[in-house]
């Protein structure tokens, strides 16, 4: 067995993404102050894909969402973000192994 340490970003790195340009498949709902669930995914989306703004506010750029699934769970019960799959033929291309 192997010692080597991978990084989850070189992994990531080998993924391809076909963007569906101005049809994002994932959106928050406006805010002045986050819930906490809303806040969270800026630690724990694998992917990176929401950030806090300058003011607080969180957003999302979802180029490189890995349809996990995990904001899905957390945020669209409560209404805070609207998410759906992307289209046929856009989204994330996974790389096994
Ligand atoms: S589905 Fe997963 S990868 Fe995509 S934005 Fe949500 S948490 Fe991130």
């Amino acid at each position: 067995m192997s010692n080597e340490t991978v990084r989850v970003e070189e992994k990531l790195y080998q993924n391809r993404y076909i963007v569906d340009a101005g049809k994002p498949h994932i959106s928050i709902e406006p805010h002045t102050t986050p819930s906490k669930n809303l806040l969270a995914m800026t630690k724990v989306c694998p992917a990176g894909c929401y950030a806090q703004n300058d003011v607080g506010q969180v957003e999302i750029v979802a180029d490189g969402c890995l349809e996990c699934g995990t904001c899905r769970i957390l945020l669209e019960p409560t209404g805070e973000i609207t998410w759906s799959y992307p289209r046929g033929g856009f989204g994330v291309l996974f790389k096994f192994g």
